[in-house]
């Protein structure tokens, strides 16, 4: 059974999108993972198939009712759907490379992508929705950070990286930052490749490796080294 995302959208047509190119693309036409979109509007209501009402209590926006979000859910995913339900929100838990690796280690997702102000909060508990965001900064519409979540596991499932596999050298993987990379020409501009990478001393090699990552996170993301001593 390939890992299976299910998107709840408005705009459908935003799907496969960049994930139908290059190794996630390849990885879904060998159908290594499969993906299925559903228009939040087919239950919408009335001639006009309405989503969206005005927020009670007054103010700006448009937000989604929470009986047509509910009707969406319940068609897309019945209740013994092992996937969990996740809402792309601004307000979510930041994701994070564990939550994306125990994600795409499991049967797939099902994704509400949100648009206007938001959702009817009604729904979220109503339909068990885990609320997920990509980071601090607001999107229009839900279906970009989709696109970012399911990218993300999609690159972890066996195949899809191919030779690149380990990726548990990247990143995030280790708790810290990556080293630099180089390739060829070995000086360029004046600027030439650190001698360590082309001595040939992999033990050396793999030292000056360590002391970089965790210089830059030091440099960089402090918050890192700190979380990582736990
Ligand atoms: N009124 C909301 C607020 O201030 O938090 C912003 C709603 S935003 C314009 C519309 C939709 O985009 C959200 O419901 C959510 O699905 C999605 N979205 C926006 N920013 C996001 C983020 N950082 N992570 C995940 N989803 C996001």
């Amino acid at each position: 059974v390939p890992w299976r995302a299910t998107i709840l959208t408005l705009y459908p047509e935003m799907f496969p999108g960049p994930l139908g190119i290059s190794l996630s693309g390849d990885a879904l036409g060998r159908g290594t993972w499969a993906l299925e979109t559903r228009q939040i509007r087919e239950h919408g209501i009335g001639r006009h198939r309405s989503v969206d009402d005005t927020p009670a209590g007054g103010g700006a926006g448009m937000v989604l009712r929470c009986d047509v979000l509910a009707a969406a859910i319940d068609a897309a995913a019945p209740a013994d759907d092992p996937r969990p339900r996740i809402l792309m929100s601004p307000r979510g838990k930041p994701l994070t490379q564990a939550r994306v690796r125990a994600l795409s280690a499991g049967p797939g997702a099902v994704i509400v992508c949100g648009r206007f102000e938001g959702v009817d909060e009604r729904v979220i508990a109503g339909r068990g929705l885990e609320e997920v965001s990509i980071g601090d900064y607001v999107l229009s519409g839900g279906e970009i950070a989709a696109l970012v979540l399911i990218d993300a596991c999609v690159r972890l499932l066996p195949g899809v990286m191919g030779k690149l596999a380990s990726g548990d050298e990247e990143s995030f993987e280790a708790g810290h930052l990556e080293y630099p990379h180089y390739t060829r020409p070995r000086e360029w501009e004046g600027r030439a490749i650190p001698d360590v990478l082309s001595g040939g001393n992999h033990g050396a090699i793999a030292k000056w490796r360590e002391a970089e990552s965790v210089r830059l996170t030091r440099e960089r993301r402090p918050d890192l080294l700190v979380s990582c001593k736990i």
